[in-house]
């Protein structure tokens, strides 16, 4: 899997759950944020 945003690699965990969190966007669409993406803020960039 990867971040919407940045495109790096999201690893799963042994539930194959995604180390992210998704988000919806105003139309929506689930998009994947990694954790770096979270962190910087750059989340934001997908509700738009
Ligand atoms: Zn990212």
């Amino acid at each position: 899997m990867k971040c919407d945003l940045c495109g790096s690699r999201i690893e799963t965990t042994f539930l194959n759950k995604p180390v992210g969190t998704y988000v919806k966007n105003e139309k929506g669409k689930k998009k994947l944020v990694c954790s770096h993406c979270q962190r910087s803020g750059r989340i934001k960039e997908v509700k738009q």
